[in-house]
């Protein structure tokens, strides 16, 4: 059922030309619906991207540990580690520094007390220190190393 409601989705938009803002936890979903992925964490878009791009080389922690998150039809694969640690923030009272810092298995000392602000590489957008000084070359020289997700963008160690 959900999937005929999907396609038929689909099909509406690409009968009328339309746009959607679709929200949804559910990855496969937003796999098969979207040509770009927007992610949030505690009311913030901390990483935007193309779609297949996305999937293939998420750059900001949380979004890796989401996709890390997925559960595999496969019996005996028990469920996914993802390194977010279990302190769950306080919205009301979100953390300094980078919000997500309590839980990033990524964290260098900046992100304790400075915000990280958004960084454009290429045509994607990410919130994290780790990417403010990674130039386009640097980005692609990462993906095509095959590394992407062992080497730490800014080669900075922890
Ligand atoms: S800014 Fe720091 S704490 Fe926040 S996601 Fe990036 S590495 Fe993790």
């Amino acid at each position: 059922m959900q999937s005929q409601i999907l396609n038929l989705l689909l099909d509406l938009q690409s009968e009328f030309n339309l746009t959607y803002i679709f929200i949804s936890h559910n990855l496969a979903v937003v796999e098969h619906m979207a040509t770009r992925v927007a992610v949030m964490y505690l009311g913030r878009i901390v990483e935007e991207a193309e779609a297949n791009e996305f999937f293939s080389n998420p750059m900001h922690p949380y979004s890796k540990a989401l996709l890390k998150s997925i559960l595999m039809p496969q019996p005996g694969l028990g469920i996914p580690e993802t390194d977010l640690g279990a302190a769950y923030p306080n919205p009301i009272e979100p953390p300094p520094g980078c919000t997500f810092h309590p839980r990033c298995p990524a964290v260098i000392e900046k992100c304790r007390a400075v915000p990280p602000r958004p960084t454009l590489i290429g045509r994607a957008k990410v919130e994290c220190h780790l990417y403010e000084n990674v130039t386009p070359m640097r980005m692609s020289m990462i993906k095509r190393s095959g590394s992407w997700t062992h080497t730490h963008p800014a080669g900075v160690s922890r």
